[in-house]
C-alpha cells in the first residue's frame, strides 16, 4: 500500500528516542520530510543522523522543550521555514513520574499538566495555521492506554491524559471541516527508555527482580510480549497517511490487546 506520504512535511515532538523517534523514522521511511525536537542537542543530533542514514530522507533536528510555548513555536516554524509547509504534527513528550496520590503535591500536578496536556495544546496552536493553509492536515497525539484504563501507581498519567483525549475528540469535531484529522495513539507497554525506568522503579520500590517486573506487564497482554517501538511508529505513519483520510477522533490503542474495555 502506498501511504502517500512522499514529500509531506511532518513535525514529530520529543523524538530523540523511544516512540517519538520510531514515529519519525517510519514517516521518513515513507518519504516524508521530518523535523524532530528534544531538549538535549547531542542525542537529538544522533537521532536525526540515524534516521537520515537509515531512510535517505531529510531530517531537521531542533533543540526545543515542549513545556515552553516559545520552543514549541520555534520548532514548528523551523520546519515551515525549511520546507515551506506543514502537513503532519505528532505531539509527544516524556512521561510524568510514577506514584500514588499522596506521593505528589500541587506542583507535581502542575508539572504533569504542563508536560502532557499543555504541550499538546501549544504544539497544536503553533501548527494549526500552517495545516489550515495546506488545505488538509493530520494531528496525531501520543497518549497512553492509561487514559482508557487506569494503571496502578501512575495517577498523574491516568488523570492528565484523559484530558488530552477530551481535547482530541473535541478538535476532531472542530477541525474536521478544515480537512484536518485529529487522532490519539495510545501505547501500551512498549520497550523504550521510559518503560525501562518504570520497570527499574518497580524493582526498587517493590523488592522484585527485573524479570518479575516485566512479567507483571506481559501477563496482562494477550500477545504475551512487550511491544516494539517500530510497531508503534507504523501505526502513527498510517494515521498520518493519505490512506487514513476518514479516520478522525480515534483513540487507538497499540497495546497487544491489553485494554479490555469495549470503548
Ligand atoms: P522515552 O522516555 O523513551 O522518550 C521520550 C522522548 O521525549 C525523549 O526523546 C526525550 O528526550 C523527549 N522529551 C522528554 N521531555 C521532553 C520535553 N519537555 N521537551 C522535548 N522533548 C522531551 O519515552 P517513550 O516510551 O518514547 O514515551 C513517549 C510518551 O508515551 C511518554 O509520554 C510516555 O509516558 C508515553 N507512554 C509510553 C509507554 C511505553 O510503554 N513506552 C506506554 C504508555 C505511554
Amino acid at each position: 500500500m502506498d501511504l502517500g506520504l512522499r514529500g509531506k512535511v511532518a513535525c514529530v515532538a520529543a523524538a530523540s528516542s523511544g516512540l517519538g523517534k520510531a514515529s519519525a523514522l517510519e514517516l521518513a521511511r515513507e518519504g516524508a520530510r521530518v523535523a524532530i525536537c528534544a531538549r538535549h542537542e547531542g542525542r537529538l543530533q544522533q537521532a536525526a543522523e540515524e534516521i537520515a542514514r537509515e531512510t535517505g530522507g531529510e531530517v531537521l533536528p531542533l533543540v526545543a522543550d515542549v513545556t515552553r510555548a516559545e520552543d514549541a513555536r520555534r520548532f514548528v516554524q523551523a520546519a515551515v521555514d525549511r520546507w515551506g509547509r506543514l502537513d503532519i504534527l505528532v505531539t509527544n513528550a516524556g512521561g510524568p513520574p510514577s506514584g500514588t496520590f499522596e506521593d505528589f503535591d500541587e506542583e507535581a500536578w502542575l508539572q504533569a499538566w504542563n508536560l502532557n496536556f499543555l504541550s499538546t495544546v501549544r504544539l497544536i496552536y503553533a501548527a494549526l495555521p500552517h495545516l489550515k493553509q495546506a488545505g488538509s492536515g493530520r494531528i496525531i497525539t501520543i497518549t497512553s492506554v492509561s487514559a482508557k484504563q487506569v494503571l496502578p501507581n501512575l495517577i498523574l498519567s491516568n488523570a492528565v491524559r484523559a484530558g488530552v483525549h477530551g481535547l482530541v475528540k473535541t478538535l476532531a469535531q472542530e477541525l474536521g471541516p478544515h480537512n484536518i484529522t485529529v487522532n490519539a495513539v495510545c501505547p501500551g507497554p512498549i520497550l523504550t527508555e521510559r518503560l525501562q525506568s518504570l520497570l527499574q522503579r518497580a524493582v526498587e520500590t517493590q523488592g522484585i527482580t527485573m524479570e518479575e517486573a516485566q512479567r507483571a506487564w506481559v501477563s496482562q497482554i494477550p500477545l504475551g510480549r512487550l511491544g516494539r517501538p517500530e510497531e508503534f511508529g507504523a501505526v502513527v505513519a498510517f494515521l498520518a497517511s493519505e490512506r487514513a483520510s476518514f479516520v478522525n477522533g480515534a483513540l487507538l490503542q497499540v497495546d497487544g490487546g491489553m485494554i479490555r474495555g469495549v470503548m
